[in-house]
């Protein structure tokens, strides 16, 4: 059959992603791909804390992309704070401007300053949990509530972000932030089991080095310049690497996959 006969593809349904920490890195390289057809076509909604005209700038390329965007100010860390994101979420849904909710990326999160462990404070091993881990859940539950079959919706995927520090426990560095990446790789097994006959995929990408600001917040801005002699493939990850993996994930070609922690690492 030549390109001219075919039949046209059906148009898939309308659908929406929730991208947390999406104003930047690797989630704002998400919710740009997810909104292009060949990726999806998915509506996006940008979820931020600080830079707002950031967050502002993907919604742009979302829409010129031909779906729709909705930006929202919240702290994963801050239950009430995603029970409000939910909750501007399901108006714009009841009112028509975005579709039903189908997929979320649990991208948002957080490093410190390298520390021991016997250096660190109660504080901040409360803000690294908190961010990395209870924002993960607490997220998770609530898409669960809106894509669960069990529910009366029509299944989704959800995709967490692990990292490789989950698998080398970055002594010296930031333990508690590979612990934080442990306990998401152990969420995202259990979550795929437990909802794996209501049409909702689970699983994680779990990046290594990867080029972005987070290293600069963690106070080694050159970071990704000491590691990438450490990567097999001698050089470090794009945003847009991670993107493509966590969108195929999501995708209807990753169809029997669930409870998969995916590596992007460049073989590290
Ligand atoms: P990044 O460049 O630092 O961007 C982080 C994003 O998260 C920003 O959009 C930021 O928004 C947002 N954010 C921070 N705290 C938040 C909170 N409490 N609530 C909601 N949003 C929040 O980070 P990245 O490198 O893209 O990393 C994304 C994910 O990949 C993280 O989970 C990270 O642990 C993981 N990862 C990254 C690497 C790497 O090498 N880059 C490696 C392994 C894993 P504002 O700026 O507006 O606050």
């Amino acid at each position: 059959m030549n390109t001219l006969t075919r039949p046209a593809r059906a148009t898939p349904a309308a659908r929406t992603l929730l991208v947390t920490g999406a104003s930047r890195g690797i989630g704002a390289a998400v919710a740009r791909r997810a909104a292009l057809p060949r990726h999806g076509g998915w509506d996006v909604v940008v979820n931020y804390t600080r830079d707002a005209a950031a967050a502002e700038a993907v919604a742009a390329d979302v829409r010129t992309a031909g779906r729709r965007a909705l930006v929202v100010l919240a702290d994963v860390g801050d239950e009430a704070q995603v029970m409000a994101m939910y909750a501007a979420l399901d108006a714009a849904v009841a009112a028509g401007r975005l579709a039903p909710l189908a997929g979320l990326v649990n991208n948002a999160g957080v490093v410190d300053q390298p520390a021991r462990v016997d250096e660190m404070s109660g504080a901040r091993i409360e803000r690294m949990f908190r961010i990395n881990v209870f924002g993960s859940l607490w997220c998770a539950r609530e898409a669960v509530r809106r894509m669960s079959t069990k529910h009366g919706h029509a299944g989704g995927g959800i995709v967490n972000l692990g990292s490789a520090a989950s698998r080398i426990g970055s002594p010296g560095q930031y333990v508690d932030y590979a612990a934080s990446k442990g306990a998401i790789d152990v969420f995202t097994l259990g979550l795929a089991r437990e909802v794996a006959t209501e049409g909702v995929r689970v699983n994680a990408v779990r990046p290594g080095i990867i080029e972005t600001d987070i290293h600069a917040s963690g106070g080694i801005p050159d970071r990704v310049q000491q590691m990438a002699p450490m990567v097999p493939m001698q050089r470090a990850g794009t945003a847009d690497e991670v993107a493509a993996a966590i969108l195929w994930l999501l995708s209807d070609e990753a169809s029997y996959t669930t409870g998969a922690v995916l590596d992007v690492t460049g073989g590290r």
